[in-house]
């Protein structure tokens, strides 16, 4: 399956070269010019990976950076321009995965976007699919399926039912679902685990008429082993 890379480039040239070269190497090319379009791109189509220029019209590459990471956590390389330490920066504590300054060479831009798309299989180490009913979940594409229905879960919804169909058969409590999915260090709201369960039960269970997520009074949440 072809690997699909997200450019968001507001030079028209650039982007064309950059087209012309990745889908060279056999990669598929999808282009966006400006910020707005890129990010709403990126969160809704499935790439494995997004290079995003900082200076960008609509939003800038920053900004696109950090409203993509409350969703998602596709491998990012950021296009920064020469001597600009704050983007480079900024971008990796955002948590971009990698940055290439302007004017890079295509090899240096092919061996970076090569290691990241390595770096981004090893983090999530390739697991298989998790299957429960007519429900699929595959980990490595990010994607989730019912029956035939693509689901459109974001980041936390997508790792809380990750996290649920993992321990099937295992009462969750509150905590451990807030540690494993918000992490250790989560200060915000308590009640966000219920919020995300009614999510996914809007988006599943309501959808489709069944019984997913059963609430153990008092406890935490479980999904049965087959589903029902
Ligand atoms: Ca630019």
């Amino acid at each position: 399956m072809a690997v699909n890379i997200l450019i968001i480039e507001d030079e028209a040239a650039l982007a064309r070269f950059l087209e012309l070269e990745l889908t060279h190497e056999g990669y598929a090319v999808t282009k966006a010019a400006d910020g707005r379009e890129g990010l709403a791109e990126a969160l809704g189509g499935q790439y494995d990976l997004v290079l995003l220029d900082v200076m960008l019209p609509g939003l800038n590459g920053l900004e696109v950076l950090r409203r993509l990471r409350a969703e998602s956590g596709v491998p990012v390389i950021m296009v920064t321009a020469r001597d600009s330490v704050m983007d480079k920066v900024s971008g990796l504590d955002m948590g971009a995965n990698d940055y290439i300054t302007k004017p890079f060479s295509i090899e240096e831009l092919l061996a970076r976007i090569r290691a990241a798309l390595r770096s981004g299989a090893v983090s999530e180490k390739r697991p298989a699919p998790l299957r429960c009913g007519k429900l699929t979940l595959d980990p490595a594409r990010h994607t989730a399926v019912y029956g035939e229905t693509p689901l459109q879960l974001t980041y936390k919804e997508f790792s809380l039912l990750q996290t649920l169909l993992e321990n099937r058969d295992i009462v969750q409590t509150r905590d451990m679902l807030l540690e494993k999915v918000w992490g250790w260090d989560y200060a915000g709201e308590t009640n966000v685990v219920d919020v995300y369960i009614r999510y996914l039960r809007q988006k599943i269970d309501s959808v489709f008429g069944v019984k997913l997520i059963h609430t153990v009074r008092g406890v935490g949440y479980v999904i049965k082993g087959d589903g029902t």
